[in-house]
Parts: structure tokens; C-alpha cells; sequence
């Protein structure tokens, strides 16, 4: 008779091309911010198909300066859909979420891609679109590892969520919504793009919009104006400074210290003047800056503000009329570390040991955002980030392996299948 988890595996093997078909059709879907809903349709409708109890919210904006999960948002969340598929355990197990975010970010350059950014191709071990390692792939291989007990006959004692969100990459504030909203769990797995290692730590980020408010002029006279362009070159140059800062704290931060930049200091967007031969009178960049777990983010925020004023008094470039304006146009959000040796985590590591021949499951630290992040400081539970393989995400050529999802999908499984524990009737 064949053991349960070889069961598993077997059903994970056998439903692999219809995931693969399931993962190419969700990449289709331009899940651009705000633009998720056709997409979020999708996947209600797979988890409905597949006997969930779907809840579908908006975006909470009426949370936002009131939850600390929440962050400043810039945008309308009438489009903003959430979606929270539930599957009640038959008894008395440890309760799981999947959490995954289905927004990507736009493709950059279309032209500079092999193929287009939203017509998924194959090619050898290979998928490639926008979105599909960041993270697609991850929210599939969620469905279809529940996919996978089932079909091998079994049933979760625990309860099981598969949360599919959106705003993962602006301001966290869906994971925050489903979070607000009750949908938490024993523990979290989130199946970002890791390279099938578990993420230790992250940082916390703030995003920010810079303007710098120039005087326009004819170039005939210049010392008559002063460039809005200018002035934001020169600020950026005054946070390179903050930024070098900002690095140096890194010393004695048990699992940043040896990184080269936890801060990363990016200035994503820049966009100023009208007209070529004027000089322009307005700048406007967004960009973001990373920060320690267990850091308070509004204090990095007065932080910034504070040393945002003291550049405009000692730079004399700024001086006179109020000339720069700083606005949080996005997440404002504590890092998190997972502490090392709790069930979840160990549960993890046996399941990656079984399907990668017992190899060690290695951890690293991913400075960035990540919505894990909301559960864990927020609702101090497990939160395991590991997924897939992938390559060129938020760049040109994403694309994510596809041997490398199935030994994921694998992994979440068996992971699932011990952490809620399974039974053989119910
Ligand atoms: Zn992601």
C-alpha cells in the first residue's frame, strides 16, 4: 500500500500540466494595480469550482491611518478586490493560510522582451511573463498542492485559507484588509519567488513622493530661474547620504549586517519640466527606503521629514520660499524576523527535506516588502515565505522554472498535509 505523502506527490506529478495550463491563463491577465478584478474573477471561480467558501472584499481604505497594517494610499479602492477562499478542516487541526499577491508591477520596456510581457511562453524548463515568479506561480502551486491531497484521497483536519490579494506592491494594504478582516491562521505560507529558501528576515520600507517646486524662465536669462530638475538631482544626492546612514546601522543587526545595502534607497520614478528649452518649474519622484525589523516606520517617516528640513535650511539651493514637498504615497511598514525553531518552520524544513532528497532548507534575509510581514508583526504568527525559482522579477524577462514549481508544489503538500494534519475518511 503506498504511503500518504507518496500518494500526495503522485497527484502532484499528475495534475502538473493542468497547473501549468492554470498558471499560463492566470498570467494573461494584466493584474496591474487596480486593474485585478478579471484576474481575482478567475481565481473566485477556481476555488469556488473546487468547493471553497469564497469571500470577496474591497480594499479597506476607511482602515487607513486608523489599523496600523494600513498604509497611505494614493488611489480610489472601488476596483480593489480581494479574494479569500476557505476550506473548514474535519477536526481539530492546526489552521493554514496561503497568502499571495496576484498585482504586478507593469512590464517596463515591452519592446526590450523576447516575447510580450502578458502572453506567457515555454520554453524548455521556463515560463515566462510578467508575474509569473512574482507571484503567480506561488498562488497556483497553493491551489494545486490542496489540489494534490485531495486527489490523493485525503482530508485536512485543520482548517485551510488560500487568500489571493492585491496590493502587494504599492502598500500591503489587501494583506492588511484580509488581515482586519479575521482571515489568520496558525500559521502563514506565502509562495513569493525564493529560490526554494526560507526568508529569515525582511526589512521595513516606507514609500515616498519628492516635488521640488522650481522657477521657470527663458534660457536667455538664467540666472533669472532656478530648475525644479536641478533642485531634485541635488536632493536625491542629499539622501544618498541619509541612505549611507541608514547602512551603517546595519552593524550588530544579527542577520543585516552582513549585507552589502538593506536600505536600498530607490528612486523608481522621476518626471519634471515641459518644455525643453525652459527652465522647468516642477519635479516630481517616488522612491522608497528600507529600514530594520522591530523598527517603529513612522519614526523612520519623521526621520526623513526631519532631515528633509534640516537639508532646506543648510543647502542653500533651498533657500527662501518652501521649495520641496514630501508626501507617503505608499507602504509605511515594520520589517519582520521569523524566529528560528517554531513547528511551522520545522514542518517546512522536513517537507523540502522530502523533496530534495533531504537537503537542508536554507534561510536568507530579503530586504524588502512583503505581506508576510502584516501577519506576522501585526498578528505575531508564523509567517514562511518560500517559493519557486525565478528570475528577472520587476525586470525584462521574467520568468520562473517550472521543475523548480512542481518540487515547490511538492513542498507545500506535504507541508499542508503535516501542518493541518489528514485523515482518510471523514
Ligand atoms: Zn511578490
Amino acid at each position: 500500500m503506498t504511503s500518504a505523502h507518496d500518494r500526495i506527490l503522485n497527484a502532484v506529478d499528475r495534475l502538473f500540466d493542468d497547473q501549468v495550463l492554470f498558471l499560463e491563463r492566470l498570467v494573461r491577465f494584466k493584474s496591474l494595480r487596480n486593474e485585478e478584478t478579471g484576474a481575482q474573477d478567475f481565481i473566485e471561480a477556481a476555488l469556488k469550482e473546487r468547493g471553497f467558501d469564497v469571500s470577496r472584499f474591497r480594499t479597506d481604505a476607511a482602515q487607513i491611518g486608523r489599523h496600523p497594517a494600513f498604509s497611505p494610499a494614493t488611489v480610489g479602492y472601488d476596483e480593489s478586490w480581494n479574494v479569500v477562499g476557505r476550506k473548514p478542516g474535519a477536526s481539530g487541526g492546526r489552521s493554514l493560510a496561503f497568502n499571495s499577491h496576484v498585482d504586478v508591477v507593469p512590464a517596463g520596456s515591452e519592446y526590450r522582451w523576447t516575447s510580450k510581457p502578458f502572453e506567457p511562453r515555454r520554453d524548455g524548463d521556463w515560463l515566462y511573463g510578467r508575474g509569473a515568479g512574482d507571484m503567480k506561480a506561488g498562488l497556483v502551486a497553493s491551489i494545486f498542492a490542496l489540489d494534490a491531497i485531495a486527489q490523493a484521497g485525503l482530508f485536512l483536519l485543520g482548517d485551510v485559507q488560500v487568500q489571493s490579494v492585491v496590493e502587494e506592491e504599492i502598500t500591503g494594504n489587501g494583506a492588511a484588509t484580509a488581515f482586519s478582516l479575521g482571515f489568520t491562521a496558525d500559521a502563514v505560507l506565502s509562495p513569493e519567488p525564493t529560490d526554494e529558501q526560507l526568508v529569515r528576515a525582511n526589512a521595513g520600507v516606507i514609500k515616498f513622493r519628492l516635488e521640488t517646486r522650481g522657477r521657470p524662465a527663458h534660457p536667455r536669462e538664467p540666472e533669472s530661474g532656478q530648475s525644479a530638475i536641478d533642485l531634485m538631482v541635488r536632493l536625491i544626492g542629499h539622501l544618498r547620504t541619509l541612505e549611507g546612514q541608514w547602512i551603517a546601522e546595519r552593524k550588530g543587526k544579527r542577520w543585516f549586517e552582513d549585507l552589502a545595502n538593506p536600505v536600498a534607497l530607490t528612486i523608481g520614478t522621476i518626471s519634471g519640466g515641459d518644455w525643453i528649452a525652459s527652465i522647468p518649474s516642477d519635479c516630481v519622484a517616488e522612491g522608497r527606503i528600507g529600514f530594520y525589523p522591530g523598527e517603529d516606520p513612522k519614526a523612520r517617516a519623521a526621520e526623513v521629514e526631519a532631515f528633509l528640513e534640516r537639508i532646506q535650511t543648510e543647502d542653500p539651493a533651498f533657500a527662501g520660499e518652501r521649495l520641496v514637498t514630501l508626501t507617503w504615497v505608499g507602504v509605511m511598514h515594520a520589517g519582520y524576523e521569523l524566529a528560528e525553531g517554531t513547528a511551522a518552520e520545522e514542518a517546512l524544513r522536513s517537507a523540502h527535506a522530502a523533496t530534495h532528497a533531504g537537503a537542508n532548507l536554507s534561510a536568507y534575509v530579503m530586504a524588502c516588502y512583503l505581506d508576510a510581514a502584516v501577519f506576522s508583526v501585526h498578528g505575531n504568527i508564523p509567517s514562511l515565505v518560500y517559493g519557486p525559482i525565478s528570475e528577472n522579477i520587476h525586470g525584462i524577462d521574467e520568468r520562473v522554472s517550472l521543475s523548480s514549481l512542481k518540487r515547490v508544489t511538492k513542498t507545500l503538500a506535504l507541508f499542508t498535509a503535516d501542518w493541518c494534519g489528514v485523515t482518510e475518511r471523514v
